[in-house]
């Protein structure tokens, strides 16, 4: 049973840990590439946007010799450069080959089958309603894939107010990272309003994005507070501290161990903690011991699903031979 906050001692506090959390295979495979790419081509390498939404993993990246831009004006010729996690617009990749830059792809795979399901789609004539926020480099990745024919939703209004040019041929995508229970709703309202729209064969909202929510609502129920360490910028972090919210347990989003605030668990029995898909274990571990140094005496990991998805390397990177493949089910 969970104690109330009011009633627990503030040096009595219990660590209580989601699993999973933190990296998934894409962020995993993201940052490998830029790391290899540094390694085989030597600084600098220029990363289109940030690599993962994490400002410790940028900033590591960066006093590696990883240079971050958001215009490719802004690289030289001959450069190497590599493509986000997030994906980037036909555009973007266009521009990049006419500019000959040496370009590794560190688009997540999960992303990409997006990409590939849209241009498939669109040839066979569909528009498309795409769940997703406004503005997040994943969602103008894949709006960026057609030139016109997708439809931008971001909650169950802008579904009553979209109006497509026809409604036989109708697909809707989402953004990887969003909650799975308002993207659920907000997919019930499409469909509501356009029956026969055509729902992706598998949802795609990926498993990393799935497993963190569900691991997430398992731990509110058990503790009082939940921290959440993830960058502002990352959607499926925002998610996590959203998730827990919504189930009534006081939560909060935190970059670093030193934006902990010690009244945030000053007097709680459980305090919970999680990490977003781009947040590094060290990061975890330095919360850890900065609970401990508030009074935090022992520290629990709930059971959850492990997860053994790996995604390969591009070619030209890979050193080893090992480069793993897309899993049936996530294909
Ligand atoms: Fe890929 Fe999901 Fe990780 Fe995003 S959160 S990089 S889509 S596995």
């Amino acid at each position: 049973m969970t104690a109330s906050p009011s009633t627990a001692a503030p040096t009595a506090s219990e660590i209580v840990l989601a699993a999973p959390r933190g990296f998934c295979a894409g962020v995993d495979r993201a940052i490998e590439i830029v790391e290899r790419a540094l390694a085989k081509f030597g600084a600098p390498v220029y990363v289109r946007h940030e690599i993962v939404h994490n400002t410790y993993v940028v900033n590591e990246l960066r006093a590696k010799g990883a240079i971050f831009i958001e215009e490719l004006a802004e690289v030289p010729a001959g450069a190497t450069l590599v493509f986000s996690a997030h994906g980037v617009p036909k555009a973007v990749e266009a521009e990049a080959q006419r500019r000959g830059f040496r370009v590794f792809d560190a688009t997540c795979p999960l992303v990409t089958k997006v990409h590939v399901e849209v241009a498939k789609l669109a040839r066979e004539g569909f528009e498309f309603i795409m769940i997703g926020h406004k503005g997040h480099p994943e969602v103008e990745g894949t709006m960026g894939q057609l030139d016109h024919g997708i439809h931008l939703v971001e909650d169950v209004d802008d579904v009553a107010r979209v109006q497509p040019a026809q409604t036989e041929r109708l697909a809707v995508v989402t953004q990887t990272t969003l909650s799975v229970d308002d993207a659920a709703d907000i997919l019930a309202a499409v469909k509501a309003r356009f029956p026969s729209v055509r729902e992706p064969k598998q949802q795609d909202i990926c498993y990393a994005t799935q497993n963190r929510q569900d691991a997430v609502k398992l731990l509110s129920r058990e503790v009082d507070v939940v921290i959440v360490v993830g960058s502002p910028t990352s959607s499926n972090s925002n998610r996590l501290r959203e998730v827990a919210r919504k189930l009534g347990t006081e939560a909060y989003m935190i970059d670093s161990a030193d934006e902990l605030r010690p009244e945030w668990v000053s007097g709680r029995a459980r305090v919970g903690l999680t990490a977003g898909a781009s947040a590094p274990d060290v990061l975890v571990q330095q919360v850890i011991a900065r609970l401990r140094a508030l009074g935090a005496v022992s520290v629990r990991t709930l059971a959850g699903i492990e997860e053994t998805v790996k995604f390969p390397l591009p070619k030209g990177l890979r050193i080893d031979g090992v480069d793993g493949a897309l899993p049936e089910h996530l294909r």
